[in-house]
């Protein structure tokens, strides 16, 4: 379901499995998950949020055969996706856990994608094959860990998706970060990336990975013309690493101060 946030240095296997949802699991015996329900119904239940991934998709069909056109490399040309919350739909495990009055867990997370039921998100298959007719290459980069790669692979494939296991560059544990620049370049060591798309914006640089106190605000303004042009960004208000900067970085905080901080944040 998620992007993932950066990790730098030793982590342990859960912070990393957790990372790939963008949370880690809380010690609060009973969690308060309200701030994620309005997030979740409109992610999952509003008419507003197809619209947008249907924009998302048709300003990413524009950009891919424009930068098509301009492409001079020798390389073969590739676009390169996320796939939680980008091409496959999660917020049914969002809804679980709060049904269930759970805290974000690993092995919840894992349960779930060994389910193989993410749908396909608006506008996220059309664009997929609009690539290949062009002859644009597509790779998948996911925070996934390694040890989702069947369950991806196939999950992909039951959304019109399908991709080989050599286009899934997926989250190594033993690299000990969930940055996605190694991955990238490996593409680039073969391909020109000519777009990415993701819903996340560590997911077309690593700057903003990890966020201070600004919260990388002026780092989006500084690539503002990238974005709809290089790097086609999808909505994503339940998790992610914009949420992380917030609490700067300490997700285990009990939800109480977490909205304390949220609150005091917040321009008024
Ligand atoms: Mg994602």
């Amino acid at each position: 379901m998620k992007t993932i946030k950066l990790i730098i240095g030793s982590i342990a296997l859960s912070l990393a499995v957790a990372s790939c949802c963008q949370k880690q699991a809380s010690p609060t015996a009973e969690p308060d998950m309200k701030h994620l329900l309005l997030a979740t119904a409109w992610y999952q239940q509003s008419a507003e949020m197809r619209a947008c991934y249907y924009q998302a998709y048709t300003m990413a069909k524009m950009a891919l055969r424009e930068n098509l056109q301009n492409h001079r490399g020798a390389k073969p040309a590739a676009v390169v996706l996320d796939i939680d919350e980008t091409v496959l739909d999660n917020s049914p495990f969002e809804a679980k856990l709060m049904a269930d009055r759970q805290n974000y867990s690993d092995s919840a997370w894992m349960a779930w994608s060994a389910r193989c039921e993410a749908w396909a998100l608006p506008g996220a298959a059309e664009f997929i094959g609009y690539a290949r007719e062009l002859g644009v290459e597509v790779f998948f980069i996911s925070n996934r860990i390694e040890e989702e790669r069947a369950r991806t692979l196939k999950n992909l494939a039951a959304s019109g998706m399908a991709v080989d296991s050599a286009h899934l560059l997926l989250y190594d544990l033993s690299k000990k970060t969930s940055c996605k620049d190694e991955r990238r370049s490996l593409v680039s060591d073969s391909h020109d990336i000519i777009l990415f798309i993701g819903d996340n914006l560590g997911d077309y640089t690593s700057l903003f990975d990890r966020r201070d106190s600004r919260l990388a605000l002026q780092i989006a303004d500084s690539l503002k013309n990238d974005f709809g042009r290089k790097f086609i960004i999808l909505p994503n208000p339940m998790y992610g690493e914009w949420e992380n900067a917030i609490y700067d970085h300490n997700y285990s905080l009990p939800m109480s101060e977490k909205n304390e901080m949220m609150l005091k944040l917040l321009r008024k």
